[in-house]
């Protein structure tokens, strides 16, 4: 089982609409996926049609009380499964604040579950605050979504210390192991240059035994497409709302990559390997 956190302290940079969008594609391809949202504006949960009207059987009830995952998951459609967050999850941070192990409350909960999935995706806030530490303690690979805009970078060494704490201190399983660049807008300047910064960035920190030493930038891009934009107010995933269009294309590309690489090995240099794009980053 793969387990992977999209993560980003930045908001509105595309971490939900990779969440939801890429667990659509792998669930239609037949892989068992299971959401958990940890976001308390439950975009997510929304984006997939739901909204708890009890609190307790929610993420805030599975950090914050005796509620199991099972207890809490829902089914949205064949092969895909939501834990949904609700609004009283803004209010965990303070009331776990003096609660000891308050990170690695959702890695016991996995354990406790016994369902099988082939893919837990995690969708984070945008702040590095407890629920991003949980997320962080019970995956074992982050997905990176980056807006490539001038300040893509902005915040970036922060969240790779945050990782790189984690993992000595919590979870050394974890690992940055994609970047996907969201509301890309092929062709512009701006596009090339900054996804040119983030590999000088990336390579520049060069650790063969780091955090991010198997992260690689996904070929597949996810262009701005207003499609995305418009699917969460309908409740339904991309495939549903639009199966025609590049938002469709480019998360069923996505799923394809992800599956297709193993998470415990670097990504491939860039002249080793034909598939790899010129931004992969190098161990
Ligand atoms: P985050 O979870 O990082 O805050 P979201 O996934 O919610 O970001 O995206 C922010 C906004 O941008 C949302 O309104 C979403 O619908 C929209 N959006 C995300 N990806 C795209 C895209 N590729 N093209 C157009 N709009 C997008
Ligand atoms: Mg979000």
């Amino acid at each position: 089982m793969r387990s992977i956190a999209t993560i980003n302290q930045k908001g509105g940079v595309g971490k939900t609409t990779t969440a939801v969008n890429l667990s659509a594609a792998l669930a239609r391809m037949g892989q068992r996926v299971c959401i958990i949202d940890l976001d308390p504006q439950a975009h997510a949960s929304l984006h997939l049609g739901l909204s708890p009207a009890d609190s307790s059987l929610s993420t805030y009830g599975v950090l914050t009380g005796d509620v199991s995952l099972e207890q809490a998951r829902v089914q949205v459609a064949e092969n895909l499964w939501v834990v949904p967050a609700h609004l009283d999850l803004a209010a965990a941070e303070l009331e776990l604040a003096g609660e000891v192990g308050r990170e690695i409350i959702l890695r016991d909960k996995f354990a406790e579950d016994t369902a099988e999935f082939d893919f837990l995706i995690l969708d984070c806030p945008p702040s590095l605050g407890v629920l991003t530490l949980n997320a962080l303690t019970a995956a074992k690979e982050v997905f990176l979504p980056l807006q490539p805009h001038f300040l893509a970078l902005h915040g970036l060494s922060k969240l790779l210390r945050t990782l790189e704490l984690v993992a000595k201190r919590l979870n050394p399983t974890l690992r940055l192991t994609g970047i996907v660049y969201c509301m890309y807008e092929s062709g512009t300047r701006l596009a090339a240059e900054v996804s040119s910064d983030v590999q000088d960035f990336f390579e520049s920190l060069h650790a063969s035994d780091s955090v991010w030493n198997r992260a690689r930038t996904f070929n597949s891009r996810i262009r701005r497409n207003i499609r995305l934009a418009e699917a969460p107010s309908f409740g339904q995933s991309i495939f549903d709302y639009a199966p025609s269009s590049h938002g469709s294309e480019d998360y069923q590309a996505l799923a394809l990559e992800v599956m297709g690489f193993d998470p415990t090995l670097p990504a491939p240099r860039e002249n080793e390997s034909a598939s790899a794009s010129s931004l992969t980053f190098v161990d």
